[in-house]
């Protein structure tokens, strides 16, 4: 079957309801900067050990400070680029403009789903460009440029990433969010997302009991999209959910 008749069908799969989104790594990849955790990204650079656990922060502030610092540079050029991160993250902002979007969850923490205009998006791990107080924990948004903790706005104390640290645990807002979108939801998108790990991993079976098809774009492991009758396409989500989103339209 041609991707173009694959994308009518996927059109079809989804034109009932409110869509979900499940965004991981392949969406951040479409903006040309390598996913952290990938060849060429950020812990290939720095120490992840050092840096991104709760004991590297407080043993290694300067170099886990540097590292913050240097992932919220490079995704803030990305945001600022011309037209925004990526054709893939226009379309699915066009996509909310439409009306046709319940929320995105996103497994990344780069923050550029949510700076790309989409109103609704659960971080489930956090986002580099958001910061929490150490003792009053309030929030603020990053300033342009660090080195070492920002103090808070509210009591004067440290700041730290207002991420998830490899051995910590993951907020249950973002994910009490998800589980509101998915009851209920039209239909599932899933864009460069890994079906295999918790807490996604169950999205998919879950919104199929809730009657919604799901459609995966991008790199996802087929067999997680087989195992609820959905359709996969392979290829460049930058080409593929544009012309997903027009037919929507
Ligand atoms: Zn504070």
């Amino acid at each position: 079957m041609t991707s173009e008749s694959q994308l009518e069908l996927a059109a079809q799969a989804l034109r009932g309801g409110r869509i979900v989104v499940l965004a991981g790594a392949g969406l951040l990849a479409a903006t040309g900067l390598a996913p952290p955790e990938r060849r060429g990204g950020l812990w290939d650079q720095y120490d992840v050990v050092k840096c991104a656990t709760p004991q590297g922060l407080s043993r290694h502030p300067e170099l886990a400070w540097t590292a913050f610092a240097a992932w919220l540079d490079q995704v803030r050029s990305t945001a600022r680029q011309a037209g925004g991160p990526s054709a893939a993250h226009r379309a699915l902002a066009q996509l909310d403009a439409l009306g046709k979007l319940r929320g995105v969850v996103t497994s990344t923490t780069d923050g550029l789903v949510r700076s790309s205009g989409v109103q609704r998006v659960a971080e489930l791990f956090g986002a580099i460009d958001r910061l929490r107080c150490t003792e009053c924990r309030q929030r603020q948004d990053a300033p342009e440029a660090f080195d070492g903790p920002p103090a808070c706005v509210h009591c004067g104390a440290p700041t730290r990433p207002d991420l998830v640290l490899f051995g910590e645990e993951m907020p249950r807002e973002p994910r009490e969010r998800t589980a509101g979108w998915v009851y209920g939801g039209g239909g599932l998108l899933v864009l460069g997302a890994d079906l295999t790990r918790p807490p996604i991993h169950r999205i998919p079976e879950e919104m199929m009991q809730e009657g919604g098809r799901t459609v995966a774009l991008g790199e996802v492991e087929s067999a997680a999209v087989s195992r609820v009758r959905g359709i996969h396409i392979a290829g460049d989500l930058n080409l593929l959910l544009p012309d997903l989103v027009s037919r929507l339209s």
